[in-house]
């Protein structure tokens, strides 16, 4: 139940949809239900029972009326018989067969309406589960997403929102049937107490038959997800790996791969249709059973001597009681998609629910401005359960250049992502002007900040959508940035220049180029604070200069750490610390540590050298 409140609050407002649905659903049983109440005056007419249709001695005016179904069921009677007896039988039928018309085409009407207002509020719905998912995923820690979590996020907002869509139909579903339910059943009850109590205690069994039936195809259904899954798993990894596939002539074993699981997909496919078709011959053999015990009892009142019941008016008991089953039948039949439709709302919230960690504390402040500079103090961090930053101290002032150098999984990149705060140290503090840096708002921190990272972080838009990123700006500034970061003359040189699309991640630029648009995008932010981690060495010379030579202009003036990777871009830094399995074994400038004998950075130094 939980679920539905949770449901019903995120679909924002509810009680706009809820009364006009109820208003709608009760106009649409009304006219559906006199469409059929029809049956009993045409049978009636047709088969000659002219004794329905007597003037009564007093008779019924309109000024007695009365919201009652017997007074609307004597009223009408006792109309119908003044048309007979003054105007024939023909006229008689003529009528009823208008009422049935206009109650059919009004029935329709209703139909119609509450239809679109079921799917407009389920499309509505399912719009703002996603932007919820879209909201929270921005707000999560950076490692959260790490954490392997990734695809399952994505299952998350892709999959589990699209079965959701059953949970939300299920509302609907128990707001409309309940309605159309009363109302017929009421009629039921009014036509012959006694039959629909028979009906009440026979009509369960079915539901729970239907039920039985729709708890084996779930399990079913459950593998064939899987199934479904492997299948785009395979098709997936092949279409990235094509080149190695194609290279190491591995076409037959991925082909022989991909023909197992659809194979399997078909082996279960073939035992969940056997089941699923089996459900509605069973349900179809049901109901006949049903009816066929339902005419032989109302057959028996109608040809008792004193008939509680006129053959009509069962003729009509009969037909309205297949409508009774309709939304019987739509809730029972769904049940498993409402059930999976529930399951995947509640893996929805969970996401909902993750608990972020990183986030303002109360009453933090907002940094304006930034004066004097960045202090690591006996910062410890640890991802999980292995230490990898063990006590890191270092100072760096403002308008100064530090550089971070060293092995590989030292510990570099996460002392860089530990200022802008994607994560919090475990121990020790990271301040800023002397201030811990928690003690501000995320977003004002960030704001002084612009990051670089070595993989060109690109979106599949616009290059000026690209460069602006969100920031309100000109073209003219985006040109000026684009011209310091080297990247205006090849942004000419493409199609549609700055508005052309540069596809998934930039995949039509050259890695230069890439790298290129992403220095042009913090030189357009101008940030204080600069975090470089500075990636070169996957690009061929020529790019390596221009992304270089970007570089340059980009830490002009600005407060500089940078992670490096080529130590000759880092001979001009103020303090170079060396980092090695999450301690700094070395500090100082270039000219210090190349002075250490068996120094590390003077060994890393030589290598590169040596490399070259
Ligand atoms: P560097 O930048 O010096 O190469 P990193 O800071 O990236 O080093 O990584 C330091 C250590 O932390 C490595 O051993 C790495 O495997 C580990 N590490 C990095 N990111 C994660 C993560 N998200 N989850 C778990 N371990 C991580």
């Amino acid at each position: 139940m939980k679920v539905y409140q949770r449901l019903v609050k995120i679909t924002g407002n509810f009680t706009g949809f809820f009364f006009p649905y109820i208003g709608v659903t009760l106009l649409m049983s009304v006219f559906s239900l006199l469409n059929f109440t029809m049956m009993i005056p045409l049978l009636d007419v047709l088969f000659n029972s002219d004794t329905s249709f007597q003037i009564p001695e007093t008779r019924l005016t309109l000024d007695q009326f009365q919201f009652d179904i017997t007074f609307i069921k004597d009223y009408m009677y006792q109309e119908f018989g003044i048309l007979m007896i003054e105007h024939g039988k023909l006229s008689a039928l003529m009528l009823i067969c208008g009422f049935t018309i206009i109650a059919s085409f009004a029935t329709n009407i209703f139909r119609y309406i509450e239809r679109r207002m079921a799917e407009s509020y389920k499309r509505n719905a399912i719009a703002n589960l996603r932007t919820s998912i879209f909201d929270k995923v921005l707000t999560l820690d950076i490692g959260y997403l790490t954490n392997n979590r990734k695809s399952d996020i994505i299952a998350r907002s892709t999959t589990d929102v699209g079965e959701s869509e059953a949970a939300f139909g299920s509302i609907v579903t128990f707001i409309k049937d309940p309605v159309m339910l009363i109302f017929f059943f009421g009629t039921l009850v009014y036509l012959s107490p006694t039959m629909t109590m028979f009906v009440f205690l026979i009509l369960p069994l079915s539901g729970i038959s239907i039920g039985l039936i729709s708890k084996k195809l779930r399990s079913v259904s459950h593998n064939l997800q899987e199934i479904t899954g492997n299948i785009l798993g395979v098709l997936d990894e092949t279409i990235v790996g094509m080149r190695v596939v194609k290279g190491f002539n591995a076409d037959k074993y991925v082909s022989k791969s991909f023909e197992k699981s659809n194979q399997g997909y078909v082996k279960e496919f073939t035992k969940y249709a056997s089941k699923r078709e089996l459900a509605s011959p069973l349900s179809e053999a049901m109901g006949v059973l049903f009816v066929g015990i339902l005419l032989y009892l109302g057959g028996t009142i109608v040809l008792s001597e004193d008939p509680s019941l006129s053959a009509a008016e069962f003729m009509a008991y009969l037909v309205l009681f297949t409508q009774v089953l309709n939304p019987v039948k739509a809730i029972s039949g769904n049940i498993s998609s409402i059930q999976r439709g529930i399951a995947a709302t509640e893996r929805i919230f969970e996401l909902l629910d993750a608990d972020t960690k990183i986030k303002d504390k109360e009453n933090a402040k907002s940094l304006d401005s930034f004066q004097e500079g960045i202090t690591f103090e006996d910062v410890r961090f640890a991802y999980e359960d292995n230490d990898v930053l063990k006590g890191i101290d270092f100072n760096l002032k403002k308008g100064q250049m530090l550089a971070l150098v060293g092995p590989s999984g030292g510990g570099k990149s996460t002392i860089a992502d530990l200022i802008p705060r994607f994560y919090d140290p475990r121990q020790g503090s990271v301040k800023i002007d002397g201030h811990d840096i928690k003690d501000y708002t995320l977003n004002s921190l960030r704001e002084h900040m612009g990051i670089v990272t070595q993989e060109s972080i690109l979106f599949n838009d616009t290059i000026y959508n690209n460069i602006a990123f969100g920031a309100k700006t000109t073209l003219e500034e985006v040109k000026k940035a684009a011209k310091i970061a080297n990247a205006h003359e090849f942004i000419e040189k493409t199609d549609d220049g700055y508005e052309t699309v540069i596809g998934d991640r930039g995949s039509k630029l050259s890695g230069g180029q890439r790298q290129r648009l992403s220095i042009a995008r913090a030189i357009l932010k101008n940030p204080e604070i600069l975090i470089l981690d500075e990636a070169t060495s996957a690009l061929d010379t020529e790019s390596e200069k221009l992304v270089q030579d970007a570089i340059q202009h980009l830490m002009k003036g600005r407060t500089v750490l940078v992670i490096a990777h080529r130590l000759s871009t880092i001979q001009e830094a103020d303090k170079i610390l060396v980092i090695k399995e999450g301690e700094v074994v070395e500090q100082g400038t270039h000219v210090d540590l190349m002075s250490k004998e068996n120094g590390i950075y003077k060994k890393l130094q030589e290598m590169q050298e040596y490399t070259q």
